[in-house]
């Protein structure tokens, strides 16, 4: 007899008919080993295994369904079986068919798969009315186990490539053998009748025997008589649902395949994988004629399941080397976010002298044993927050205590959002610390892979605060490790102790819950004992930053506002001077010049812009202008409009481009400088030269002519491979501005160009995008076997581009999809080569483009046939998530 420890994997069934089919499948059954636990566990076991597992299956007690219930049973039976890790609820559900792309009949089977938000089980409650369709979306839930998707991955792979779906075949053996009776045989498919969702049954009637049969839903006989399986949500609620309408309308809204009414009570209590064979439709014509037959396929498949999935507990692993220890492998962060990094390499830092006040202040706090947790600094545009926090941040990594550094910048996809920000700062800081918490967090991952992509509260409890709690220091007298003992903190010990985490310019993030989240987050460093880790923060004085920061308690933070800080004229005093004598040096003007009184004009217009300053300087520098005109004309400039201070930054580099255009050439100049660089402040990741070029198809040299004039706003490397950037946010923030439409012709509009490059995107695609186009020997390749350079061959940089962020510029033009648009069309030809190219470009950034694609949807759904296309698309890309790491084309038979 084996033990109670033998047994891995718990079977969860509702109905007594479900365990009937449970025991049918199973390869052997065993005597149930006695409990060890005195607990008040009511549950009663049947023990087996199938395959090289051992699996203990319960059944909900008769009449009591539900939820609820489910999630006792399930408590208990992981008291009593403690080595149950992992769990299958298997057992009938009514289905949710939505055609053409949902073809769901009734024998076929549905599992849980994670779909863009949800982990694969959605939890609803109805409203009162059920009638008109209220219902309620409890959180999100647990995904299934790891091991089930991947091995769901490979059987789905066998199942594409030709294999009949075995568990077909399982399910006849097991009525051939007579392991199960008569009763749980396929009733004929007459007996299959779909009505219309609107038609509900008469009440007077008995059977649908008399129900109105012009009302049902016309569908094509299948060439086999067979069961299929469906992957994706499922929706689970303590309430039957028996209404078409409500079924439908969920199923569209949500995608839901399949309604039961247990599995929420699982997810949370056991990883599990839900199995639903499919015995009614969810409406007021379900009976139960279905039901042994729909339960019989989901055992047979979940025996096919089982057959295939690995044994858990892994294989002996290689010993870790000492610098292993610290690090997090396998961890995505975000490129450029953190100081040091190499796109961020010649990004100024503090010029010797400036700001010293400023920065010993800074420097107090971190030494401070008793400094607060959060120092928040602000400022308006262009006060110079970045530099000082790069320079912040080289100080503390040259004291050994920098903790970590995110540095968001719009416009560039990975640091523009809230996405891989905890990612980034848990490796950086268990780096930093060296002790316990790389390998706390590599437990947590190991433990659930998905960490990284739940919700940000949760990302910052498992990947930072919870190692945290449980940090030890590798070595007690390691330099810079944190205390070796619990308890208050040692005073004269701390500052050794203190890691500063650097985070800068969080305006930059997009989505306001994602900033809110991660002050709130942040502020709650103050709750840990073993470790003081501190957060120097600088952002805009912006909405929702600062509503964000009053709610704070005062003891979090301090706060700083850098514009009202009083050296500010001295320091862009000093720094014009030096960069105005190093002008003078390159270009061989006599020493002293401009002259000291008009430095002096420059640095008032300047104050307190150090912005300003730097664009100045960039600007009088360019190496195709005379210096001694610019700077003429700065210092003379009289703007005819009462501006801002970011005007007069930009504006005058604006007139003097305007200025040169001869009259008759202006207009086509002004359309020439709005496609080029309007396109370039738009782009959601920075491009070279010569890829913008192939984009919006204007030639390399005409781009580059249209910015030597921008060279003091605009990064444009020589190198035209190399991407170009702007060098300040406040740039495409003053083109942008509605305010500037009356005051210069060129003011971009954001939502036409947008919406230009959208279109020049779809252009690409149509023409770029094919089957196979990497031109495999065989559509059987997996992606791990592409090599790089085939790749760069085939996918051009902007067809790369457009396929990663065509939906983005959809959703930023407002662009309203109608039938048989560009965007429609575009989706009918090539949706799934556009899925092949970005499951070849980077898995990460599907899933990322998927979850926009269906907010897309969201304010989309009046357009039918393009909603439709929309639906496939997401069930299918959700489906080629699975995949992953597989064979690109091969997934895609209807190629
Ligand atoms: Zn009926």
């Amino acid at each position: 007899m084996l033990e109670i420890e033998d047994y891995t994997i718990g079977w969860i069934c509702a109905l007594p008919l479900e365990l009937t089919a449970a025991i049918a499948v199973l390869d052997e059954r065993h005597e149930t080993p006695e409990s060890r636990q005195e607990n008040h566990d009511d549950n009663t076991y049947v023990c087996g295994c199938i395959g090289k597992h051992n699996i203990v299956i319960t059944c909900l007690p008769s009449g009591v369904y539900g939820v609820t219930s489910a999630s006792n049973v399930v408590t208990k039976m992981r008291a009593s079986f403690p080595s149950v890790k992992i769990g299958l609820m298997v057992g009938i559900g009514g289905g949710a068919p939505m055609l053409p792309q949902n073809d769901i009949r009734l024998g076929d089977v549905v599992v849980s798969e994670p779909v863009a938000g949800f982990g694969g089980v959605l939890q609803y409650d109805f409203g009162k009315t059920v009638q008109s369709g209220k219902f309620v979306q409890h959180g999100v839930l647990n995904k299934p186990p790891g091991v089930f998707l991947k091995t769901i991955s490979k059987m789905k792979s066998e199942h594409i490539s030709g294999h009949a779906y075995e568990f077909n075949n399982i399910a006849t053996d097991v009525l051939e053998n007579g392991i199960l009776p008569e009763e749980f045989r396929r009733p004929p498919n007459s007996s299959d009748r779909l009505f219309q969702s609107k038609y509900d049954h008469p009440e007077e009637n008995g059977s649908c025997d008399d129900c109105d049969t012009t009302l049902l839903v016309e569908r094509e006989p299948r060439a086999r008589n067979e069961a299929r399986l469906h992957y994706g949500l499922i929706a689970s609620g303590n309430q039957v649902m028996k209404h078409g309408l409500t079924r439908d309308k969920l199923s569209q809204e949500k995608g839901v395949l399949c309604f039961e009414m247990e599995a929420a009570g699982l997810m949370d209590e056991l990883p599990s994988l839900v199995i639903r064979g499919i015995c009614d439709y969810c409406d007021s014509h379900k009976n139960k004629r279905w039901q042994n037959y729909a339960a019989l396929v989901a055992a047979a498949f979940a025996r096919e399941l089982l057959f295939q999935l690995p044994l858990q507990g892994s294989p002996q692993r290689p010993i870790p080397s000492e610098e292993d220890n610290f690090n997090v492998p396998g961890l995505q962060t975000a490129k450029g976010a953190s100081f040091g990094d190499y796109d961020d390499q010649y990004e100024p830092e503090c010029l010797p002298g400036t700001r010293v006040d400023l920065l010993k202040h800074i420097g107090d706090w971190t030494d401070d044993v008793e400094g607060k947790k959060v120092f928040w600094m602000y400022g308006m545009a262009g006060t110079g927050k970045s530099t000082i926090s790069r320079t912040v941040a080289r100080s503390l990594q040259t004291n050994g205590r920098l903790g970590g550094s995110f540095f968001f910048k719009r416009g560039e996809a990975s640091r523009s959002t809230g996405l891989l920000f905890v990612v980034t700062l848990a490796a950086q800081l268990a780096r930093s610390l060296r002790g316990t918490m790389a390998s706390s967090i590599r437990a947590v991952l190991k433990a659930e892979p998905d960490t990284p992509s739940k919700s940000l509260e949760e990302q910052f409890r498992k990947l930072i605060f919870g190692p945290l709690a449980e940090f030890r220091a590798r070595n007690p007298h390691d330099n810079g490790a944190g205390t070796s003992q619990p308890g208050p903190r040692n005073s004269t010990k701390t500052i050794k102790h203190t890691r500063v985490m650097v985070v800068d310019a969080l305006d930059e993030c997009e989505g306001k819950g994602d900033v809110q989240v991660i002050i709130q987050q942040l502020a709650k460093l103050k709750d840990l004992t073993e470790v003081d880790i501190r957060v120097f923060l600088t952002s805009r004085p912006d909405l929702p930053i600062i509503p964000t920061f009053q709610k704070l308690k005062e003891d979090t933070y301090v706060d700083l506002v850098l514009h009202e800080v009083p050296d500010i004229e001295d320091d862009i005093s000093l720094y014009l001077k030096t960069e105005m004598s190093r002008i003078a040096e390159e270009r061989h003007l006599p020493e002293g010049w401009p002259g000291a009184a008009v430095v002096q004009t420059l640095v008032k217009m300047a104050t307190p812009l150090f912005i300003y300053a730097a664009t100045i300087c960039r600007f009088v520098g360019d190496e195709h202008w005379n210096p001694n005109e610019r700077v003429k004309m700065i210092s003379e400039y009289e703007p005819k409009w009462q501006v801002s201070r970011l005007d007069k930054t930009y504006l005058p580099i604006f007139e003097q481009l305007l200025a040169s255009q001869h009259e008759t050439e202006r207009g086509a100049f002004v359309q020439e400088f709005k496609d080029i660089v309007g396109t370039i402040i738009n782009l959601q990741d920075p491009l070279s030269v010569r890829t913008l070029s192939q984009l919006i198809q204007v030639s390399d040299r005409t781009i580059e002519s249209r910015l030597r004039s921008l060279h003091s706003v605009l990064d444009v490397p020589n190198d035209p491979k190399m991407p170009i950037r702007t060098f300040h946010k406040s740039f495409p923030d003053f083109l942008l501005d509605q305010n500037l439409r009356r005051k210069s012709q060129l003011w971009v509009d954001a939502r036409e160009s947008h919406e230009r490059i959208l279109d020049r995107c779809l252009d690409v695609m149509s023409n770029g995008l094919k089957f196979n186009i990497c031109e495999l020997k065989s559509v059987a390749t997996p992606r791990s076997e592409i090599d790089d350079r085939t790749i760069q061959r085939c996918i051009s940089p902007e067809l790369r581009y457009a396929c990663c962020h065509w939906t983005e510029h959809l959703q930023k033009a407002k662009h309203r999809l109608t039938d048989n648009d560009k965007v429609s069309k575009f989706l009918q030809q090539h949706c799934l080569h556009w899925i092949e190219a970005l499951t070849i470009c980077d898995t990460d950034l599907l899933r990322n483009v998927i979850g926009i694609s269906f907010s897309c949807m969201d304010w989309n759904v009046s357009y039918k046939e393009t909603y439709t296309s929309w639906a496939q698309l997401r069930s299918l890309a959700t489906s080629t998530i699975q995949h992953l790491g597989s064979c690109p084309c091969k997934l895609l038979p209807e190629n």
